[in-house]
């Protein structure tokens, strides 16, 4: 199955720090000419970069929320 969507990247809000790069475990992220760059065929869309971007910077268009049940205890 291919991914149909990408995280948006803000580069004006991006400063290149690296921490996506560092987070995302299937390497698909890149700088590449002083550019943030994905690479789609790589991306498992797991929201991880949008965690621990400290610009918010990077982003998904659209979250799948799992919802999980509060029990007591
Ligand atoms: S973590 Fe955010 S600011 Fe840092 S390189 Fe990635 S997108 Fe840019
Ligand atoms: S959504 Fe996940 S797999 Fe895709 S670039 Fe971000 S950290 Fe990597």
């Amino acid at each position: 199955m291919n991914a149909t969507a990408q995280p948006e990247i803000d580069r004006d809000a991006c400063d290149l720090c690296g921490e996506c790069l560092a987070a995302c475990p299937t390497e698909a992220l890149s700088i590449v000419a002083g550019r943030l760059e994905i690479d789609l065929e790589q991306c498992g869309y797991c929201g991880d970069c949008e965690d621990v971007c400290p610009k918010g910077a990077i982003r998904l268009p659209y979250q799948i929320v799992v919802v999980t049940e509060d029990s007591a205890d």
